[in-house]
């Protein structure tokens, strides 16, 4: 290993003082040697360390950084001095050992106090390697969220600590350790090894170095090469190596592997120009086409819709592309619009069209542009007047073109083609607005005297993908086309079930070596090491987070910062920026690893991935299959692993792994009868250009009655918008759901440069955002310095801590050191008065229209506590440090997990956070409580799945809320204090919405839906189609199929056979529900009919 040269001169002196220490603590000596040998050699280290610092503190101009101390404990010891020591020390004896790195700018400060006295503040010992700042990365980029200081590793023993013991500082120390010793040997428990324990607790010691890229340049000599992707060796040899490790045990429950295939190639039925063939080679370098984008252009050329569904990365761009350079040679006036469903596709695609149309003689003049919402206004004008091709997404088409068809009627004259990319994208809500925005654009093409508009789609592999078409966009004859002619690597698929330690009462467990996401990321770890390009799926964000954080732990740790320094987290809530420069590594092949959310699931092209890692089955097979697809392109063989999570559906697939290849995909479903979403777009489509009874050609049977009840006639007949959507009535309907308030989060760290790194919407603010709360961030981990629950504004300090708040995962994710623990009993969502009273057809319940409270706030943190200081160290910013030794944390562990005992409760001085706002409720009718709690059903289960149900039924709901339940307070085994009352609540999202209005006129029949959905799905536990909902804030984790179908049904007043109702394997936690109390409502508020 490499060192810093380090002062020789201090060398000399040390000697002193280490003959002087050692003769004192001869005596106490003895006592050790029935140690384990291993406990011996590290209380030399110990130590030493201790004779350095002890020197080195009576000599305070000299900053502690660690490279410094450790050459001359080195000298000591005579022998190398490793990190991970260091690491245990800090396991051990957390309160003497202080070992993190702070920003540089801190130890100058340091440093510069100390220079009043002394001249030497430009010491070269105040840096980490004086050499490295000359140094730019050798990457040529940062990672994002990273400061942009430089950090150094600095090392110190604490002056005061808990001590019973009289003496000196260094002699105070050593007992120290010795008792710490002792104490983590009395607390090992039977079975297991001590000094295990303590190199597995270690490893979250290691510090990690915030700029890691800076750290890179100490790992040069350590010779670890990852290969490049092209050396890399193959996913066979890979998983034979795999089968051979020594954590591997059968984790491999099933293996498939899929064979190679070659291309197919396709003839045009008439011939390209040698101009466009010409384009193609140059920009492409494609000089035949494959069987599905030959079929797909001959449609296309002879004006026929199509859908071409076929695998990622099967060139459907050029499906569109070529007919479109053929539409502009015949017609130099001919326009397209090509419709993406993110701004960053649009973005990617354009250029690819751009490099096309340059490489194509006769067609170098045509312009393409942007047009969204970042499209500045002025420019506007300039591009509807000149572009031949627009890029844009539907958000635009409903809002900004199809408003202003008459400044846009040239364009609209001269469309030829529309092309609308990743339409399995548009299903379920979204879709059903989509769907009616592209009728109201057919319908404008028609009125301007264009009927020849050819519709293009390319989709992922779907469930019928034309009858998808035909819904969405209301045209019949579409061409479909499934074959896949594009060429395809081997692919291996897995699935892995990890290692079960649920009942293996094992002190490693505890400390989170094993679950899930310890396997994932040992899995991830394992590939990128050798060269293969890994993605890792999560199915929330926080779980994105937490693997985020694991990784920099694990990777720091063993020393590969290399790895680091090429892995990279995404998800939604980064800032635009942020995500534009992670997608632009990903693509540019500098990352080995992506951990993300499916908010890249779809779109953005990241480049070759050789291998998509599942953590927990995501929803729906469709998704399964779309993130499995990420991994793997023409020649190379891939990988795809579905890591199982201890949840129902999840052990389902271990069970029959067939499923994930047999079962057929759902269909996708866009409800284009939708009344609520109609009447929304009749509103838009009546001020682009009045309707008439004749439009049912395009929005259906039930305009006419729409039309007479929701819109204003005039004398000729024609009907108008409803004055209360006027002037502007796209701007009533908000097609991907209204915008929650947002809180700005900024990182304070460095004074005077705040940043923003997170906008996070309110519903998650409440719980992520309290003072002295912990919230991560690219898996780092920040305090919370401050929330504002006025301006909505959180500043947030960085601080390395090894403790997370929120264990909702805790029992499988993170069973590390569980310290902290919120008390969610103060959230509480509630009706407050009645506005309105509706019946339900055929049922003697109700629906109830009114006012709901929601209260969130005092936030009590728990922490378990036993020689626990938590105490403010001030570096240049507050810092709470929580530290407790290794012995203390199994006893904690036992104690946490055996349930008995809270060991602290600190406060946290949030104020409550209170709202009112609109929403409609139904309350769970009494005799059905008496029978789900006779057949032990979790209520909060059944209640939450039948309101998400009932909302995956509502054509608005995006616009609704309900109160999502989560794991850790619904299965708690401790009683909770507050009860919430049996009730199903639904309400607006935002402060101005009236979504819920709307939601109670259709309550009944939406009511019905749900439990024809839930009864009928073929789902076994859930899904996503009956009672799982993707926005869940909790993660569905909450859910019973039948407990949801039972409230439905007992609402609906339909017959429930009690006896056939099967008596649920005890509910996991203490009861939180108690039966509704009736809310009184308004004078005079009369019942309405169903
Ligand atoms: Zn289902
Ligand atoms: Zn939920």
């Amino acid at each position: 290993m490499k060192r810093s040269a380090s002062s020789t001169k201090g060398a000399s002196k040390r000697q002193k003082v280490s003959s002087a220490t050692s003769t004192r603590n001869q005596d106490k000596e003895k006592e050790t040697l029935e140690w384990p040998e291993y406990f011996q050699d590290l209380f030399k280290i110990f130590k030493a360390l201790n004779t350095v610092l002890a020197f080195v503190s009576s000599h305070r101009h000299i900053a502690t950084t660690f490279p410094m101390i450790r050459s001359s404990a080195e000298g000591l010891l005579k022998r190398p001095l490793e990190l991970s020591k260091v690491a245990e020390l800090k396991a051990l004896l957390p309160d003497v050992v202080e070992f993190a790195y702070i920003p540089r700018s801190d130890l100058r400060i340091h440093g510069e106090t100390v220079s009043q006295q002394n001249k030497r503040s430009n010491s070269p010992n105040f840096m980490l390697h004086p050499q490295s700042l000359a140094i730019d990365t050798p990457l040529g980029y940062r990672l994002p969220g990273h400061e942009e200081e430089e950090h150094v590793l600095v090392l110190e023993f604490a002056e005061n600590f808990r001590t019973p013991k009289s003496g000196n500082l260094v002699d105070k120390r050593n007992q120290r350790f010795k008792d710490a010793v002792v104490e983590l040997m009395k607390a090992t428990p039977e079975g297991e090894v001590s000094t295990d324990l303590l190199q597995a607790a270690a490893r979250d010691h290691i510090p990690v170095n915030p700029s890691a890229k800076k750290a890179l340049l100490a790992n040069e000599s350590q010779n670890l090469i990852i290969p490049e992707p092209e050396d890399r060796p193959s996913i066979d040899n890979i998983l034979l190596e795999i089968q051979k490790q020594q954590w591997y045990k059968n984790q491999i429950v099933d293996r498939r592997t899929f064979k190679e295939k070659v291309a197919i190639e396709g003839l045009l039925a008439e011939p390209l120009s040698h101009t466009i063939q010409q384009a193609l080679r140059e920009s492409r370098n494609i000089t035949s086409l494959y069987y599905h984008q030959a079929a797909a252009i001959n449609a296309i050329v002879q004006r026929k819709h199509v859908i071409v569904s076929t695998s990622t990365a099967s060139g459907k761009s050029v499906i569109y592309q070529v007919p479109l350079l053929k539409f502009l040679e015949e017609n130099s006036n001919a326009t397209a619009i090509l419709i993406y469903p993110t701004k960053a596709l649009a973005q990617d695609q354009r250029t690819a069209l751009e490099q096309l149309l340059c490489a194509c003689p006769g067609l170098q003049h045509i312009k393409v542009a942007t047009y969204d919402g970042d499209t500045p206004q002025d420019h506007r004008r300039t591009i509807r007047e000149t572009a031949s091709v627009i890029f844009t997404n539907f958000d635009m088409l409903h809002a900004s073109i199809l408003p202003h068809e008459e400044l846009w009627r040239t364009f609209i004259k001269n469309i030829k083609l529309v092309a609308v990319d990743e339409l399995h994208y548009y299903s379920n809500l979204f879709g059903s607005h989509v769907a009616q925005i592209i009728r109201r654009f057919r319908r404008i093409c028609a009125a301007v005297g264009n009927q020849r508009v050819v519709f293009v789609s390319c989709s992922a592999t779907i469930s019928k993908p034309s009858q998808h078409m035909k819904r969405l966009f209301g045209v019949e004859d579409v061409e479909e086309i499934v074959e896949d002619g594009a060429p395809s690597g081997k692919k291996d698929y897995l699935v892995w079930d990890p290692f079960n330690v649920k009942d293996m009462d094992s002190g490693v467990a505890k400390l989170g070596q094993s679950g899930p996401t310890w396997e994932a990321i040992n899995l991830m770890i394992f590939l990128m090491i050798r060269g293969v390009r890994v993605i890792l799926f999560c199915k929330i964000r926080r779980a994105c987070e937490l693997a985020m954080k694991a990784l920099r732990q694990r990777l720091s740790a063993e020393g590969r910062l290399d790895v680091l320094a090429k892995v990279m987290p995404y998800r939604g809530g980064y800032s635009q920026e942020d995500r534009r420069r992670i997608e632009y590594e990903a693509f540019s092949g500098h990352l080995l690893g992506i951990v993300a959310t499916n908010a890249l699931e779809l779109g953005v092209d990241i480049g070759v991935l050789d291998a998509v890692i599942m953590l927990g089955f995501p929803f729906g097979i469709a998704n399964f299959r779309q993130q499995a697809g990420r991994a793997g392109r023409r020649s190379r063989d891939s990988l795809a692993v579905l890591v199982a999570e201890d949840l129902p559906i999840d052990r389902n697939y271990v069970k029959f792994p067939d499923k994930l290849y047999n079962q057929p995909m759902d269909d996708l479903t866009v409800d284009i009868e939708s009344k609520v979403v109609i009447e929304a777009h009749l509103q838009c489509a009546a001020h682009e250009m009045p309707l008439s009874k004749d439009d049912a050609f395009y929005f259906g049977a039930s305009l006419g009655e729409l039309c007479d009840s929701k819109l204003r006639k005039d004398k000729d007949g024609w009907y108008h918008p409803h004055p209360k959507f006027l002037p502007y009535p796209a701007k009533h309907i908000s097609i991907r759901g209204a915008d929650d308030d947002k809180y700005t989060v900024i990182d304070v760290t460095k004074v005077g440069l705040p940043r923003i790194i997170e906008e996070i919407e309110l519903s998650r603010a409440i719980f992520e955002l309290y003072e002295g709360g912990v919230f991560m961030h690219q898996g780092l981990t920040f305090v919370v310095k401050e929330v504002s629950h006025d301006t909505k504004v959180a500043r947030l300090v960085r601080a390395d801590v090894n403790w997370i708040t929120k264990p909702r995962d805790y029992t499988q994710v993170l069973p590390r050191y569980i310290i902290h623990h919120l008390d969610w009993t103060n959230r509480n969502v509630d009706a407050m008065q009645t506005h309105r009273i509706k019946e339900i057809a055929r049922s003697p319940h109700k629906a109830y229209f009114g006012s709901e409270w929601i209260i969130s706030g005092t936030i009590t943190m728990f922490i378990a506590r036993t020689g626990v200081d938590v105490t403010t160290v001030v570096f240049g910013f507050r810092k709470i440090r929580c530290v407790w030794t290794l012995a203390d944390i199994l006893s904690i562990s036992k104690s946490l997990f055996r349930g008995n005992k809270v060991l602290d409760v600190v406060d946290v001085d949030t104020p409550p956070y209170e709202r009112q706002v609109t929403g409609l409720w139904f309350d769970v009718p009494k005799d059905l409580l008496g029978l789900l709690k006779e057949k032990h059903f979790n209520l909060a289960e059944a209640i939450h799945s039948a309101s998400h149900a009932w909302m995956n039924r509502f054509a608005l709901s995006p616009d609704l809320r309900t109160e999502c339940k989560a794991a850790e307070k619904e299965y708690n085994k401790e009683e909770s204090q507050r009860k919430r009352p049996a009730r199903l609540i639904l309400y607006d999202a935002s402060r101005k919405g009236s979504v819920s209005a709307q939601a109670f006129d259709h309550s009944g029949e939406v009511l019905q839906q749900a439990h024809d959905m839930v009864e009928t799905c073929s789902c076994k536990d859930g899904c996503d189609k009956c009672i799982h909902s993707a926005t869940c804030s909790e993660g569905n984790v909450v859910a019973s199929k039948m407990g949801a179908l039972l409230i439905l049904k007992a609402l609906l007043n339909l017959d429930i056979d009690a006896d056939s109702v099967a008596t649920q394997f005890g509910s996991q936690g203490s009861e939180t529900i108690v039966e509704a109390t009736y809310i009184r409502p308004l004078d005079g508020v009369q019942v309405e009919p169903a």
